[in-house]
């Protein structure tokens, strides 16, 4: 029998098509837009980007130097914005007192003492985590969301009860460790989940239906 999870996504890129995620033109902004992502839409993400970006803040110099009120102000479209400014400010401050607000710096460590150090700074958990691993820093870790737990769980692969962990050590045992193929992978599970896999599941048209 083939691997369930290679097959699941030869299913997916062959219905829907490479998703080319993630929106974001520098790798700083992909870090923002996983923080501000928290238990919102991507368009209102979008929208508290573009302030910072109109008000010259898109920097971790600028939000490093930024008054707490004044973030909040900015980033008020992603909802929850006095919380995800304090977020922000303390994944910046990280960044910043690290990596001197870096790039190349903070891409230079391993990948397994970084998740520990991110997974350190204040309302940052695995899944925002990963994602800045990821998508930002292009380390091979899968994201393990709720799309991708319902849509395991519901063809019986791994019960949904299980923790965030278990999920992702399953991807990291049955697929190559490669960062095109999390980053495609997961794309395509949000893609589904949002389309077919619905807290009420729409399968009739979904492509694992079969
Ligand atoms: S919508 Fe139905 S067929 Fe599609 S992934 Fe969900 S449970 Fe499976």
């Amino acid at each position: 029998m083939r691997n369930p999870l290679i097959e699941i996504y030869d299913i997916l890129l062959d219905f829907f098509g490479p998703q080319d995620w993630w929106p974001g033109d520098t790798p700083f902004e992909v870090m923002i837009g996983a923080i501000l992502t928290q238990n919102t839409n991507w368009g209102n993400v979008q929208k508290a980007v573009r302030n910072l970006m109109h008000a010259g803040a898109l920097t971790p110099h600028a939000i490093y130097k930024m008054e707490n009120e004044r973030l909040s102000e900015l980033i008020r479209p992603a909802g929850y914005y006095n919380i995800k400014a304090k977020r922000l400010k303390s994944f910046v401050e990280f960044f910043m007192e690290k990596y001197s607000g870096r790039t190349d710096k903070i891409r230079e460590t391993d990948m397994t003492s970084l998740r520990e150090y991110l997974l350190g700074v204040n309302g940052i958990g695995p899944e925002t985590a990963d994602s800045i691993l990821l998508y930002a820093l292009e380390k091979p870790v899968f994201v393990i969301d709720t799309y991708t737990k319902r849509i395991l769980s519901r063809h019986g692969i791994m019960d949904s009860s299980e923790s965030y962990d278990s999920f992702q050590e399953l991807f990291h045992e049955s697929l190559p460790a490669k960062v095109p193929l999390f980053n495609e992978y997961h794309a395509l599970l949000v893609k589904t989940g949002k389309e077919f896999c619905r807290p009420k599941p729409h399968c009739h048209g979904c492509p694992l239906k079969r």
